[in-house]
This record gives C-alpha cells, sequence and structure tokens, in this order.
C-alpha cells in the first residue's frame, strides 16, 4: 500500500511540476522561441483535424448502422442520423479546405485557426445533439464520451480554449440529462470523465509546449553563437540554402560578404579580451541594423569574422549597403588599439554579387568573399572588395 501511495505521490508531483513549467510557459507569451512553438502547435491541430474526422466519421457510421438495424422504433432515429449528416458534411467541407490550403503551399496562420475552430466547434455542436437524443432515448453516453475523447486525444488546445468548451458542452449535457431523468449515477460518471478530460487535456498541453520550448532553445543554440546571438555556421549552412534557392528561382543576384575587424588583435591587447567581446557585439548589432530583411542573413563566420548574405537588385546596390555598414560601425567611435588606419574601429569587407544556379553551393561565394576580403586588407584596409573592384568611403561619409 505505501509502494501505491508512494506512485502516487509522485505522480501528483511530477503533475505539479507541469502544471508549474507551463504557467512560466504562458506568462512569457512575446518570447520569439514560444510564439514559434505556439505557432507549430496550431500548425499540428489543423493537420490532425484529418485523421480525427476520419476516426470520427468511422465511429458515427458504425454507430449510425447500429441504430439503423436496433432503434428502428426510435422517434429520434433520423434527427440522430440528422447529427451524423451535419458531422459527415462538416467533414467533408473541412478535409477539402485543408487539401485546398496545403496544396497552396505555407498556410497562413489565422486560416489554420479559424479552420480548426470551425471544423471543432461544429463538431461539438453536432454530437452534442447526437448525445441529447441518446440521453433521451437511452440513457446512455455513449456520443458524449467520443466527443470527449476525441477533442482530448487529438488536437493540442490550450487550456484557456478548451476548458470553456468543455464546460459549454458538460452544461448542456447536464440539462439533457435531467430533463431525461437520467439515473444520478451516470450524471456523475459524465462529471468524472469531463473532469478526467480537462485534466488530460492540461497535462497533454503543459507536456506539449514543455518538449517544444525544450527542442527549441536546443536548436536555437546550436544554430547561433552565444557572443553575438548572430546565426553560427551551422545555423547560416542550413538557412542559406533556402535563400540560395528562392533567389535561383526568381532570378535576383544573391550578395555574399565576409566583414573582418582591421587589427583587432591590437584591440584585444590594447583594452582587454572582455573589451574585445563587447566590441564583437556592438559589431554584430550593427550588422544586424543594416540588415534586417526577412530575406537577410548574418552569422558569425568564426573569430573577429562575420559573414553576411542577402539579395541584392545590383553590385551598386550591394556596395551602397556594405558601405553604409562599414559607416555605422566606424561612427559607433570605438576607439582603435591600432590607430594607423583610423581612431576609431574599422572593418574590411570582401564580397561578391552574383545571380546564382539552383545547384550553386554557397561555400564556392564564401571562398570567392574571402579572396576579396584578402585583397581589401592588402589595399590598405577599411574599405571594400565586391566582385574585384574596390569601394572606399568619401572623407565625408
Ligand atoms: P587584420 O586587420 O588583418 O584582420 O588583423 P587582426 O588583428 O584583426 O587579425 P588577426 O587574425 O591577427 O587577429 C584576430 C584576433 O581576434 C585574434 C584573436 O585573439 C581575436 N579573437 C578571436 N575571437 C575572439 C573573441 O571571441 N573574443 C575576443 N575578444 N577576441 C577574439
Ligand atoms: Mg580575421
Ligand atoms: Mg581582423
Amino acid at each position: 500500500m505505501s509502494l501505491v501511495m508512494r506512485e502516487l505521490s509522485l505522480f501528483l508531483k511530477d503533475v505539479k511540476r507541469k502544471i508549474n513549467l507551463s504557467a512560466e510557459a504562458n506568462a512569457n507569451r512575446t518570447d520569439p522561441v514560444y510564439v514559434r512553438v505556439d505557432e507549430k502547435r496550431i500548425n499540428e491541430n489543423y493537420k490532425r483535424i484529418i485523421p480525427a474526422s476520419l476516426s470520427m466519421v468511422f465511429v458515427e457510421i458504425c454507430g449510425t448502422l447500429y441504430n439503423l438495424t436496433n432503434r428502428i422504433d426510435s422517434v429520434f432515429l433520423y434527427l440522430y442520423i440528422g447529427c451524423f449528416a451535419v458531422l459527415l458534411v462538416t467533414t467533408i467541407v473541412t478535409l477539402c479546405l485543408i487539401e485546398k490550403t496545403l496544396r497552396a503551399g505555407t498556410v497562413n496562420l489565422r486560416v489554420q485557426k479559424r479552420v480548426t475552430g470551425f471544423f471543432w466547434i461544429v463538431c461539438t455542436v453536432s454530437l452534442i445533439s447526437c448525445s441529447f437524443f441518446e440521453a433521451v432515448d437511452t440513457g446512455t453516453l455513449f456520443q458524449y464520451l467520443i466527443y470527449l475523447i476525441s477533442f482530448t486525444l487529438w488536437p493540442t488546445f490550450k487550456p484557456n480554449f478548451a476548458v470553456p468548451y468543455y464546460l459549454v458542452a458538460f452544461t448542456a449535457q447536464l440539462g439533457y440529462m435531467v430533463y431525461a431523468y437520467t439515473p444520478f449515477i451516470s450524471i456523475i460518471f459524465m462529471f468524472g470523465m469531463t473532469v478526467f478530460c480537462v485534466v488530460g487535456n492540461y497535462i497533454k498541453f503543459a507536456a506539449y509546449m514543455d518538449k517544444n520550448l525544450a527542442i527549441e532553445k536546443l536548436e536555437l543554440l546550436a544554430e547561433y553563437d552565444t557572443l553575438t546571438r548572430l546565426l553560427n555556421r551551422r545555423g547560416m549552412r542550413k538557412r542559406s540554402g533556402l535563400l540560395m534557392d528562392y533567389s535561383a528561382r526568381v532570378h535576383s543576384p544573391v550578395t555574399v560578404a565576409m566583414v573582418d575587424v582591421d587589427f583587432f588583435k591590437s584591440y584585444n591587447d590594447t583594452y582587454g579580451h572582455k573589451a574585445g567581446d563587447r566590441c564583437l557585439q556592438l559589431v554584430a548589432g550593427c550588422i544586424r541594423q543594416n540588415f534586417r530583411r526577412r530575406t537577410d542573413l548574418s552569422c558569425r563566420y568564426g573569430g573577429e569574422e562575420f559573414l553576411i548574405v542577402f539579395v541584392s537588385q545590383a553590385q551598386k546596390e550591394a556596395a551602397d549597403s556594405l558601405l553604409h555598414l562599414q559607416k555605422d560601425i566606424e561612427r559607433m567611435g570605438l576607439h582603435a588599439g591600432d590607430t594607423s588606419l583610423s581612431p576609431y574601429v574599422t572593418v574590411s569587407i570582401g564580397a561578391v554579387c552574383t545571380t546564382v544556379n539552383l545547384d550553386d553551393d554557397i561555400g564556392t561565394y564564401i571562398q570567392k568573399a574571402d579572396e576579396n576580403l584578402y585583397r581589401a586588407k592588402q589595399e590598405g584596409r577599411n574599405r571594400i572588395c565586391l566582385n574585384g573592384e574596390f569601394y572606399r568611403r568619401t572623407p565625408e561619409g
């Protein structure tokens, strides 16, 4: 007995821990990681309509066949079949909508929410109505259980959406049962089932959020540089493939630029490694500010080297963007370690701007950008070498 109690207390502790974790996750709703996980949850709910609706229709077909053979005299038979017809039509309409939107590629989040809401609300209305006829007719709760179990099993809904949903169904069902003089024990059973499903839904939601927040955070750690919060090489490699494919398809030139801080060793030697780290963070901040379109990618390639990949219209436009970045970095006014070039920290940039093909590897362009960076350094630093041509800011900026 003590073993059973111990297991029970461990289980309750686990539930409590999940509730706390999920409260933490809920509290941080503007956190981009939370937003991403939540979007993933909505998308999964959207796709889960497919097996959910098919399994419900299967159960309903079996139920209808049973009714047609066994309840032929019931006054509710046609109403009951009518409710099932509503469920069937809803399922067909929803599956067509899903098919259409999935075919179109990425599905808008609002569309996903609306279709999911539409499906579950109509299902509930239809199943709760069936459940009413069944409760009045035979006093059984089969339909109500189908509704509860499918709602708990298939989607992962937030408690603030799910709990009112359960409550409305429960109240409606309770009304029917009182009206139908259902035995008290059935009401207790129904109440117990509802509470069980509410708790089950909550644990499922909390477990989903915990697991996916942890995965998302690990992925972030694996793809971002901790010092500068820019992508690391791994993250860049993963995302640049998509960008290159997109540019190849729309025939838009891509610029790959390697940015290297000038005389950074002297900066470290003069101000210390900690100040060096701070300098790298500020340079990274400038890069982020200058390249913040959704298609811009920037990464810390290594030590004091950064890689930027962006879609540009032409070489001139690319040069202007890079000159602007150079200006912003110098204008931060970080005192340089070696002042022979400029009193402030500067960067040299090597870049290529080119149209790409679908099977091109970004590695080739990174190598070319690196060669151009070497030439910019050779030519005297604090300048850009883009496709072999040199660009320098005029003294006015
Ligand atoms: P150049 O103008 O030719 O690029 O000269 P440089 O001194 O910048 O280049 P070099 O490659 O000789 O030195 C790079 C320095 O960057 C050496 C290394 O100590 C420093 N470094 C690399 N990673 C970090 C880091 O994460 N933090 C700090 N503070 N320094 C770093
Ligand atoms: Mg370097
Ligand atoms: Mg350097």
